[in-house]
């Protein structure tokens, strides 16, 4: 025992020994403020707030090494570029969901454009007489083409329409009368 007590003072005594402590209390140094740069680099990629990024940085800084090792344990999970983008993420599947609604009678999932549901037949909305597109029951107005839904379609081409059965109704029976509409026609 004597002696190993006797070889460690010899060789805490000696020139190399104090060099080799230098060396070490160097890199320990170097390390240290390298993981208080890494802090800053890394607070700056994960956290918005300016106060929070300088409170990580200095505690990475006052306390060496286990401040550094503090803010890996407290630091945010992940990267704000990647908040963001399940955020952009998040956002394009709400819009999605509102697009889809549910048919009130089934609960089966039915498009924006549907008329009826698939599923249960319930009609769903109304097309537009003019031009076609499915109107909710609460719209006064078609959006897509002007149309007033209140509107009765126009006296004049009914008219015309109905003239023109009556005129085919009265040709049928007779062969006669079916010359005259020809000639009419003519
Ligand atoms: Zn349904
Ligand atoms: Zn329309």
């Amino acid at each position: 025992m004597e002696n190993t007590f006797e070889t460690i003072r010899q060789i805490l005594s000696s020139p190399l020994w104090g060099v080799a402590w230098k060396i070490f209390l160097v890199s320990m140094g170097v390390l240290w403020l390298a993981l208080v740069f890494w802090t800053l680099k890394d607070a700056r990629k994960r956290i918005d707030d300016t106060l929070i990024v300088v409170v990580s940085v200095l505690t990475s800084l006052v306390f060496p090494f286990i401040g550094t090792l503090v803010y890996m344990m407290l630091r945010p999970a992940e990267y704000l570029i990647d908040a963001r983008e399940r955020e952009l993420e998040m956002l394009a599947v709400e819009q999605e969901l509102k697009a889809l609604r549910i048919c009130p009678n089934c609960r089966e999932p039915v498009r924006e454009d549907y008329v009826a549901c698939p599923k249960c037949r319930r009609p769903l909305r109304e097309p537009c007489v003019v031009c076609g597109r499915p109107l909710e029951y609460w719209w006064k107005m078609c959006p897509y083409c002007g149309h007033d839904v209140n509107a009765k379609p126009g006296p004049s081409s009914g008219g015309e329409d109905g003239t023109f059965r009556a005129r085919a109704d009265s040709s049928s029976p007779d062969g006669t009368v079916d010359e005259s509409t020809q000639l009419l026609e003519f």
